[in-house]
């Protein structure tokens, strides 16, 4: 066969409407059409049996808790969840260790590896229940980043956020700085052992209901990332600290938030991880967001599988021409 028509249609036609059948077919026909010169040895994509065994128990807590509970408390037309509900399955989920299953031991988590962690995320959104997003943390949750903060930041911030009994809100964005992270305008300016915080976040996740927020400062704008920038734990009953307009996305509720900081005095000791970090938060920054770009994966991964099991359905039940339409195909 020579042209790629020919070849999509040869992989079109072994492809069952069974998707796990379509996709192993679809693969394995792909592969035979590249060269053996420039084959790598195939990814083995088995899920180790101590990850399945988890897999099977986030199942298994989704069936016999969550969806009862999707049941008797969502509106089925309304897409917001309430706080108290999602602080329910958090603190329900977190009791029996999936919550922040990646994080030590000895800080409350379980120690698993990334791998495990990946495939509980996928586990949790592939069963398209609604409360099943709670059940492992998101960006309101706990951030590797306290791993490097001092021992009464991780006591005071990291422990309660592994248990879900407090959540935070990680504040970089600025209306004019987004994907150009390094020019934000938030200013920290020393005042003797405080810094004094001044500007205006937006599109802050989980910025209203947050117990804390880690907020991005310039502490010398010319700088940059290069030292420029300064994270800092602040609380959210903190002076000059408000909450500002919700700004509605496409996901729950009421979406992201605007944080003003207004003479805003923190004391040096809220710098992650101590006053000798002045400087380092954009490192920090871009740590937060390849762990996020992995959750957010994982999560993509889990519900695009659910999709793919509602249209595979979808074709076996949905009659026309007198048939079901994936027999038309
Ligand atoms: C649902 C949601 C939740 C969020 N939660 C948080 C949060 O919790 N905390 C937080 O700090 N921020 C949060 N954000 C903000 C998010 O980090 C920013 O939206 C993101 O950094 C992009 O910034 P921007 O929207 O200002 O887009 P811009 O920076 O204005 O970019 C607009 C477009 O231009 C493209 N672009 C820009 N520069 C270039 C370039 N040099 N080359 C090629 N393309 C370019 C971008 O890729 C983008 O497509 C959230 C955003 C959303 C949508």
């Amino acid at each position: 066969m020579s042209n790629l028509a020919e070849r999509s249609t040869a992989i079109a036609n072994s492809c069952h409407m069974d998707h796990g059948g379509l996709k192993l077919a679809a693969v394995q026909n792909l592969y035979r059409w590249i060269p053996s010169t420039r084959r790598l040895a195939p990814l083995d994509f088995a899920v180790p049996q101590e990850y399945a065994e988890l897999q099977g128990q986030m199942r298994a807590f989704i069936d016999r808790e969550l969806r009862p509970l999707e049941e008797t408390e969502l509106d089925p037309e309304k897409d917001d969840i309430p706080l108290a509900l999602r602080d329910r399955v958090r603190r329900r989920a977190a009791e029996l260790g999936f919550y922040a299953a990646d994080f030590p031991e000895d800080l409350g988590g379980s120690g698993l590896p990334q791998q495990g962690m990946v495939l509980l995320r996928e586990e949790a959104a592939k069963s398209g229940c609604r409360l099943a997003g709670f059940t492992v943390y998101g960006p309101e949750g706990p951030t590797g980043l306290l791993l490097g903060a001092t021992d009464e930041q991780k006591k005071s911030y990291l422990t309660p956020l592994i248990t879900a009994e407090k959540s935070m809100c990680f504040a970089l964005t600025e209306p004019d700085a987004g994907s150009d992270a390094q020019n934000i305008r938030t200013s920290a300016t020393k005042d003797g052992s405080e810094w004094i915080l001044n500007g205006t976040k937006h599109f802050i996740t989980n910025g209203k209901d947050a117990d804390f927020a880690l907020v991005f400062a310039a502490n010398d704008r010319a700088k940059k990332a290069q030292g420029g920038i300064t994270a800092f734990i602040v609380e959210s009953k903190t002076p000059g600290f408000t909450v500002g307009r919700a700004q509605v996305g496409m996901l729950e509720g009421d979406g992201q938030f605007e944080l003003i900081f207004q003479e805003c005095r923190v004391s040096e000791e809220q710098i992650l991880g101590g006053p000798q970090n002045v400087g380092m938060g954009f490192y920090a920054a871009m740590q937060f967001l390849a762990m996020g770009r992995l959750s957010i994966a994982s999560m993509c991964n889990g519900i695009a599988e659910y999709c793919i099991g509602l249209g595979t359905e979808y074709a076996k039940s949905r009659q026309a021409f007198g048939r079901p339409i994936g027999k038309n195909q």
